[in-house]
């Protein structure tokens, strides 16, 4: 276990108020001698071993879209009453609103945890002044990092353009898309192919992003399992528009995240930042549809488990898991069993209430408590060391 405990505060205010009753007999510097030897508490971790402040060197940030505390309820009962978010030693709110509306939508929240700024909604990156903000992502490029998106919505939709581009409307996707020249994310999967090889503007994406050194693919060319990478830099477009849902038969989140995984360790020195997200769990709400956000969250289910895995046997890597909102207003309503939920829902859009962060990793003590989105940038921030 990576947590530091602190044994320390408590007890020695017991320990000087038993000490004082006891001691008045003895001499001053014995007296604080047993006061220092008694209050010598270093941070131990629960294995018992002695720990520095501990720093990460790999941030991970899962991102379910929509993935409110009854998204997570539903899941859970229909994955058999389980979630391996509850494996995560760390639990935390945070407060989800935009700077310009108490509901927030996804390019507002996503430019929160990417970049710390309170921004309107639709907005890529910049802040409410329309001034780019550098993202951690990008600062992590900067420092000499690897870093890394997955998606299953477009990678230029809201969420993932966050963290790499800079833009006033998040429907300005062929926009977007260009950002990714910018030589700051090393691997990308997601999907919208439309957006790189038929654009209004006839630029040839894939034939710009080789000639930086990209090994770029999609699922019409081959399947993502199959791919062999050798460049140095990768991307795979998983669909033209908006990928399937699940239930379509969408199934590459958990190989892709494999797969990422093993590109950043395998060409990081000096760490990764990979932003991982599940996008359609806000879709299934959009539409007011249980099975789909239950099935996408079962999806998403596989990917926290397995990115925990990661983590454990890696020993350096920060995870968070949150939502940037819940959408739907998605509630389990009585009359509820564990093979068949009855389920209702307040609104086809998002809802503003807080939203839940889970973590593990160093730094992970952090993100206990109640606190605003854009604190999550920081709290990634400060368990870089930056
Ligand atoms: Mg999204
Ligand atoms: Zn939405």
């Amino acid at each position: 276990m990576l947590n530091t405990y602190t044994f320390a505060p408590k007890n020695s205010l017991i320990m000087v108020k038993i000490l004082l009753s006891i001691t008045s007999g003895i001499r001053f510097p014995v007296f604080i001698l047993l006061i220092t030897f008694l209050s010598c508490n270093r941070p131990v971790t629960m294995n018992g071993q002695s720990t520095e402040k501990e720093k990460a060197q790999n941030v991970i940030i899962l991102i379910g879209d929509g993935m409110g505390l009854g998204q997570i309820t539903g899941g859970m009962i229909a994955n058999g009453m389980k979630t391996n978010l509850e494996k995560y030693p760390v639990v935390g709110l945070h407060k989800c609103h935009a700077s310009d509306n108490l509901v927030t939508d996804s390019a507002a929240g996503a430019t929160a945890f990417a970049c710390g700024v309170k921004t309107y909604n639709g907005a890529i990156g910049v802040d409410p002044k329309y001034r780019a903000v550098q993202s951690i992502l990008e600062e992590a490029k900067r420092k000499g990092l690897k870093t890394g998106l997955v998606a299953t919505s477009t990678i230029v939709h809201a969420t993932p353009a966050s963290f790499f581009a800079h833009n006033v409307s998040r429907s300005n996707y062929e926009e977007i898309a260009l950002e990714l020249l910018d030589n700051e994310v090393d691997i990308f999967i997601g999907g919208g192919k439309k957006y790189f090889d038929r654009r209004a503007d006839n630029r040839n994406l894939y034939n710009e992003l080789r000639s930086l050194g990209f090994q770029i693919t999609d699922y019409f060319t081959e399947d993502l399992d199959k791919v062999e990478i050798t460049g140095k830099k990768f991307g795979y477009l998983t669909s033209d528009d908006s990928p399937l849902t699940v239930m379509q038969g969408r199934d590459y989140l958990l190989p892709a995240t494999k797969k990422t995984l093993g590109f950043l360790t395998e060409r990081s020195t000096k760490g990764f930042f990979l932003m991982i997200e599940s996008s359609q769990i806000d879709w299934g709400g959009h539409s007011n549809n249980a099975d789909y956000i239950v099935e996408e969250f079962k999806d998403f289910d596989k990917v926290i488990g397995a990115v925990l895995e990661f983590a454990k046997k890696d020993g350096n890597t920060l995870v968070v898991v949150t939502a940037d909102h819940e959408t739907g207003g998605f509630a389990i309503n009585p009359g509820s069993r564990r093979d068949s939920l009855v389920t209702a829902f307040t609104t086809d859009y998002h809802t503003g209430s807080m939203i839940p962060v889970f973590a593990y990793g160093p730094g992970s003590d952090q993100f206990s408590s109640i606190y605003d989105n854009t604190a999550i940038y920081k709290k990634m921030r400060n368990a870089l060391g930056w």
